[in-house]
């Protein structure tokens, strides 16, 4: 005898726990299998150990938060949103809170905190929760989903895939949910790793690993046109470039593209080349490096940058060639990085690419190809930026599809 279940959920990360809970609340009969020993192990690593759940203010300020897909999302945001969300943990003893920059957290600041009310609900609920059960292969039958794991088979009247990307590997999201979404007819556009850092050749600033800057100016340029452009905070790191502004754009990038980065955010070319002018008439026995200090870069930085020009470190103003002028102006307003790659899965807090969302039903994530199929959370092409973007998708796109789930 198979097992059969109304609704059966692979995957119990925040998206696939959450969909389990509210539509075992409506009375369904829930199966979820998760392939660890335990749930939301990727969950309690985020907003590093403290989870950064959504963010404050007004839920159409998150429709520009995911790239190009932000229009799929408008329909599960408006109907579970942030404050949704907020209310929903707060009326189950686990007050939220933004923080001074707008992220929401526990108050306690325990994602461990969140993964215990998700699961006492599900508990609450009576949702059955399969550990170490790595479902390998699903099929549809006339009325039927098959579903095998690696030790038992289940049959169930709706499936939900809530796998997660595969980004964190460890956590046990390995992407698993895309080959099982393309068994069932669903196309899949391409996977990569997103909120990553980005690598760049011949990566000049190794030695600056640490230093940050803030609002800078970034354009992304492919085959010579400029495709991306937008701003945002910069972090050297030992092997290339990261900081908030470097992730939400390391979702666009391909190697080959050049990054050019203004560290003078508003100074345009022709206006910094003035202004150096300037300063060096009236301070030209000064040296180069004090003159660019008054733009207020890191001393470490403008030595790096002086040292790429092959300049002398106690150049005076007055005797910099203005050839050199013009290329310390070039590195200062649109330094060139040509990327060589992003970081791998295991620096990559998300995934780009999934189910295409052209074949799922916005308002309810069942899918347009497989009727009774779903899929929520970080298995559909969606990635959000840092922020709680990504933890808001999850839940709203999981609310959707529950409540479908419900008049079913
Ligand atoms: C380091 C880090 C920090 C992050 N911080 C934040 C943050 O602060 N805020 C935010 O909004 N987002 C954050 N994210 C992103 C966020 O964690 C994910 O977007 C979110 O967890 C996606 O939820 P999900 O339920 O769709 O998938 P997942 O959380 O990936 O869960 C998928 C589950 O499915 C299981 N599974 C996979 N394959 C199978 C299978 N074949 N059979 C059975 N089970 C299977 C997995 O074991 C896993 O438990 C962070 C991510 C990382 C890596």
């Amino acid at each position: 005898m198979v097992d059969y279940y109304p609704v059966i959920v692979i995957g119990g990360g925040p998206a696939g726990l959450f969909c389990g809970a509210e539509a075992a609340g409506s009375g369904q009969g829930v199966l979820l299998l998760e392939k660890m020993p335990s749930c939301g192990r990727k969950l309690l690593v985020t907003g590093s150990g403290q989870c950064n759940l959504t963010h404050d203010g007004d839920i159409r300020d998150f429709f520009k938060k995911y790239g190009d897909h932000g229009a799929f999302l408008r329909s599960p945001l408006r109907k579970f949103s942030n404050h949704d969300l907020v209310a929903w943990f707060t009326s189950r003893d686990l007050p939220l809170a933004p923080d001074e920059s707008g992220k929401i957290f526990p108050k306690s600041r325990k994602a461990a905190d969140v993964l215990s009310v998700l699961l006492a609900e599900c508990r609450k609920n009576g949702v059955v929760i399969q550990y170490g059960e790595a479902v390998k292969e699903v099929r549809r039958s006339d009325t039927k989903f098959h579903v095998r794991t690696g030790t038992a088979e289940y049959e169930s009247g709706a499936l939900v895939i809530a796998t997660g990307g595969s980004s964190y590997p460890a956590t046990g999201s390995t992407g698993d949910g895309f080959s099982l979404a393309a068994s069932l007819g669903h196309h899949i556009a391409p996977v990569g790793p997103a909120l990553v850092p980005i690598r760049v050749r011949d990566y000049p600033f190794g030695e600056l690993s640490g230093i940050s800057f803030e609002g800078l100016s970034l354009s992304l340029f492919r085959e010579g046109r400029k495709v991306r452009g937008g701003g945002g905070d910069l972090l050297f790191t030992h092997t290339g470039l990261s900081g908030p502004g470097i992730l939400h754009l390391s979702r666009f990038v391909l190697p080959g593209d050049t990054l050019k980065i203004s560290f003078l955010p508003g100074m345009r070319q022709e206006l910094l080349t003035k202004d150096l002018v300037d300063r060096i008439a009236v301070s030209g026995t000064k040296q180069v490096k004090s003159i660019l200090s008054g733009y207020s870069l890191p001393a470490r930085f403008i030595a790096r940058i002086l040292e790429l020009l092959d300049l002398p470190a106690d150049l005076t103003g007055a005797h910099l060639p203005k050839k050199e002028r013009e290329e310390l102006v070039g590195m200062l307003t649109a330094f060139p990085f040509v990327v060589s790659g992003t970081g791998d899965w295991n620096e990559a807090m998300v995934t780009r690419g999934g189910v295409s969302l052209d074949e799922i039903d916005p308002t309810t994530m069942e899918s347009l190809i497989v009727p009774c199929l779903y899929c929520i959370g970080e298995v559909l092409d969606i990635d959000g930026d840092t922020g709680g973007y990504n933890l808001q998708a999850a839940f709203s796109t999981a609310m959707a599809a529950a409540r479908d789930l419900a008049t079913r």
